[in-house]
């Protein structure tokens, strides 16, 4: 456990590396030489790609420091009595994933709020489990799964910004070439350098953090973790549709609501989530949805 635990870090370092390497260098060594001076224009562009990068720091290190969420000690499902006592005592020797029972965490010992899986990384419970991000050395769950999400908006924006920029500066560096009379400055070697390494760093980087970001999306539209995505295609598969129905989907604008807050105008403002995680809405509470999938414990 203490090498894997060792090694988690070093990836959520070299991540937290990468992440300030990129925009720092291409800034200082790029950029800010080529702009200089500085006029509202490029100030602009600087001051926006800037406050992207440090909304994502700020998101990686709120995505790190959150706890996920724990189950609260002595949980119970509503509604456990009905099951009396020898059910209780069956699912307290395991049973953790009877269809229509309440699931139950031998290895916490402890019933499971909806949504929650036992994360064998972290070595608990967690409420409404997204994924164990080794990235960021943290599991997503309840409480920090709406950071998680802007952390990736903002390192999109970021890198996306950054390749552009880069693009910029050495298509300028051609009409440069080209125009009469005129000798482009070289551009030195210590740019040259940034922009080849910065570029193979961007191109894969960015690619697998805006396909991981348009899947987190699509899931937060269904109101969906990645566990109840992946467990909704295998039960589509082994049954029929039915089976895979989503009972927290609430509509497109209400699912974004529940992980990144009410108000749309604040969507890219960290804020805490809503509710404890114990307790879910679901279509069944709302009047007007179909009941069929809601149980007390899903
Ligand atoms: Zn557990
Ligand atoms: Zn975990």
């Amino acid at each position: 456990m203490g090498a894997i635990e060792g090694s988690d870090t070093l990836l959520a370092l070299s991540a937290f590396f990468l992440i300030v390497f990129i925009p720092l260098t291409s800034q200082v060594f790029v950029f800010l030489p080529w702009l200089r001076p500085v006029t509202v224009n490029s100030g602009l562009v600087l001051f926006v790609f800037n406050g992207c990068v440090g909304m994502l720091i700020l998101n990686y290190y709120l995505c790190v420091t959150t706890d996920p969420g724990r189950v609260a000690p002595g949980w119970e499902p509503e509604g456990l009595g009905q099951f009396g006592e020898l059910e209780a005592t069956s699912l307290t020797n395991g049973g953790e994933t009877i269809t229509g029972l309440p699931r139950y965490c031998r290895i916490c010992n402890g019933f499971k709020p909806p949504r929650t899986h036992h994360c064998k990384r972290c070595g608990r419970c967690i409420l409404r489990m997204d994924h164990h991000c080794q990235w960021l050395n943290n599991c997503i769950g309840h409480h920090n799964h709406g950071h998680f999400i802007r952390f990736l908006i903002f390192t999109v924006l970021s890198c996306g910004m950054c390749m552009v920029m880069i693009f910029a500066r050495l298509l300028d560096l051609v009409r440069e070439a080209f125009k009469e009379g005129t000798k482009p400055e070289p551009l030195g070697l210590v740019p040259v350098l940034f922009i080849a390494v910065n570029m193979c760093l961007l191109v894969p980087l960015t690619s697998i953090l805006a396909m991981l970001l348009s899947q987190q999306l699509r899931n937060m539209y269904r109101n969906l973790t990645t566990i109840e995505y992946l467990e909704k295609i295998d039960a589509s598969f082994a049954y029929d549709e039915s089976f895979a129905a989503d009972p927290y989907d609430l509509g497109c604008l209400e699912n974004t609501a529940v992980i990144l807050g009410d108000s749309p105008m604040l969507w890219l403002i960290p804020q805490r989530m809503k509710g404890d995680g114990h307790v879910f809405i679901c279509k069944g509470d709302i009047e007007g949805f179909a009941s069929d999938h809601k149980r007390p414990w899903e």
